[in-house]
């Protein structure tokens, strides 16, 4: 089971994917790189299920 992101699809135009074999794992290594490409530091409860609504779960 791998969990798959796109943060295009959440933040359009950014070309970063992620591929992490738990969700707490892709969650963190989003929550990293929004604070460093975005400035988001804040992982607010609408980011985060703006977030988790775009997860692909992969087996
Ligand atoms: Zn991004």
């Amino acid at each position: 089971m791998k969990f798959q992101l796109a943060c295009g699809d959440v933040m359009p135009g950014c070309p970063t994917t992620f591929s992490e074999s738990s969700r707490d794992a892709l969650m963190s290594a989003v929550a990293g790189h929004a604070a460093q490409e975005h400035g988001i530091t804040q992982i607010t409860p609408e980011v985060a299920e703006a977030v988790s609504a775009q997860v692909r779960q992969v087996d």
